[in-house]
């Protein structure tokens, strides 16, 4: 039994996008445990669509006037022309007033706003068609309007959405086609309407489909760019943004939050004596080392050459600098003549430290570091080492 599905599942997994590891498979489904640099990034991307998408709608939506314009009576026409203006207007609205700001319930509320005023304008024209004796071709064209809620659902392909989240889109539109078959039950044709609700049902899996392959490729594409290729730790970029993000996030709620430089010893002697290829690999297992210690919550960044900067959510000093001496005796690995790797570490924590911007914190961690480097290298420096809080300076190393 358990080979079958075991057969069953490498089969699903293998016609799932190929850019994704297995364990990346869940973030198609739905949006909860996606990584914050992931959430912005489509977030921002979500907003955007919509405002291209509203731009379109805003400049089309009034241009049919024209051919209304030749096929219904005068009436009809100045109210369906007054309805395009308002949703055109509405459009506008949305292309001036949404700005990405990297969060999802802005996105949300982009897509509900650009699917409601359709949806207004689809009932609103329903309405005045409904009561209008047409025939010939003002009547097709009558039709025609009948085909906004499935361009709606064709519109979600332009979007990054998980399962889930194409679900809640698409579902208020089926459920208010199966409600009008509801409400005009007696006078329903059942083969059009059986048809077009088909249809829409087709029309929303491959708008899915096209969603959730976007949003495949752009997790791949977002984790190669937030990761540094050489220590899989997160790039600087990436970095100064989680920092900024979370010490926010620290300072809105007034948490504890720590954050170490660390800067390995007399690297460049490894370079010097056994060559660049060496030191790679040293600072490959170095990067591994401490992202093996770290908890969910920390985050490893490589800041530059042989630099490595630790985010500690939610940590009080103390407790860093605990766990900073833990790593600090455990070792980074070993050099290619068998010493032991070691660092200069600099800690800083936001509420101790009265710090109010991440820089700043980062700049302190930073300074420490060097002093750990002046008194010998190898140890970790944080509030009550560094030079202020000692009763004299600490000697120079050579
Ligand atoms: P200190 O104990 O004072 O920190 O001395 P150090 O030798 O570690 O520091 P220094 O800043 O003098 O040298 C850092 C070296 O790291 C210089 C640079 O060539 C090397 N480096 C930077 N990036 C890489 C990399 O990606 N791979 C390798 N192999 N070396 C790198
Ligand atoms: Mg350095
Ligand atoms: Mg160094």
């Amino acid at each position: 039994m358990s080979r079958l599905t075991d057969m069953l599942w490498t089969r699903l997994t293998g016609m799932m996008p190929g850019e994704l590891d297995r364990s990346e498979f869940i973030w198609l489904l739905s949006p909860h445990t996606h990584f914050q640099l992931l959430t912005r990034r489509r977030a921002t991307m979500i907003v955007n669509r919509v405002r291209i998408l509203a731009l379109l709608f805003g400049v089309l939506t009034p241009l049919w006037t024209l051919i209304d314009y030749f096929v219904f009576p005068t009436a009809l026409w100045l109210s369906l022309a007054a309805l395009r203006i308002s949703a055109s207007i509405a459009f506008f609205v949305i292309v001036v007033c949404y700005k990405p700001a990297g969060r999802m319930g802005d996105a949300y509320r982009a897509i509900g706003l650009l699917f409601a005023v359709p949806t207004v304008f689809y009932v609103a024209s329903h309405q005045m068609l409904a009561g209008m004796q047409l025939s010939g071709l003002s009547s097709a064209i009558a039709t025609g309007y009948a085909f906004l809620p499935f361009v709606l659902l064709a519109g979600l392909s332009i979007f990054p959405l998980t399962v889930a989240e194409s679900l809640m889109v698409s579902s208020p539109i089926l459920l208010a086609h199966l409600l009008s078959g509801y409400l005009n039950w007696p006078t329903l044709e059942w083969p059009s309407y059986a048809g077009a609700f088909w249809l829409m049902t087709l029309i929303t899996g491959v708008s899915a489909l096209a969603g959730i392959s976007q949003l495949a490729f752009m997790i791949a594409l977002v984790r190669q760019a937030i990761r540094d290729p050489l220590t899989g730790a997160f790039s600087r970029r990436s970095g100064e943004e989680i920092l900024e993000l979370q010490f926010a996030l620290a300072e809105r709620n007034n948490r504890p939050f720590s954050v170490a430089f660390i800067d390995l010893d007399h690297f460049k002697s490894v370079n010097d004596s056994f060559g660049h290829e060496s030191g790679d690999q040293l600072l490959r297992a170095a990067a591994q080392q401490l992202a093996g210690a770290l908890r969910r919550s920390d985050t490893l960044v490589r800041w530059g050459g042989e630099e490595f900067i630790l985010i500690l959510q939610d940590t009080r000093s103390e407790c860093a600098h605990q766990f900073l001496e833990r790593i600090r005796s455990q070792g980074l690995g070993m050099r290619p003549d068998g010493s032991p790797v070691t660092a200069s570490i600099g800690v800083a924590e936001r509420t101790q430290d009265q710090c109010h911007h991440w820089q700043q914190l980062l700049e302190l961690a930073d300074r420490r570091m060097y002093h750990a480097k002046a008194c010998g290298r190898d140890r970790v420096v944080g509030y009550l080492e560094q030079p202020e809080a000692l009763p004299e300076p600490c000697p120079q190393a050579s």
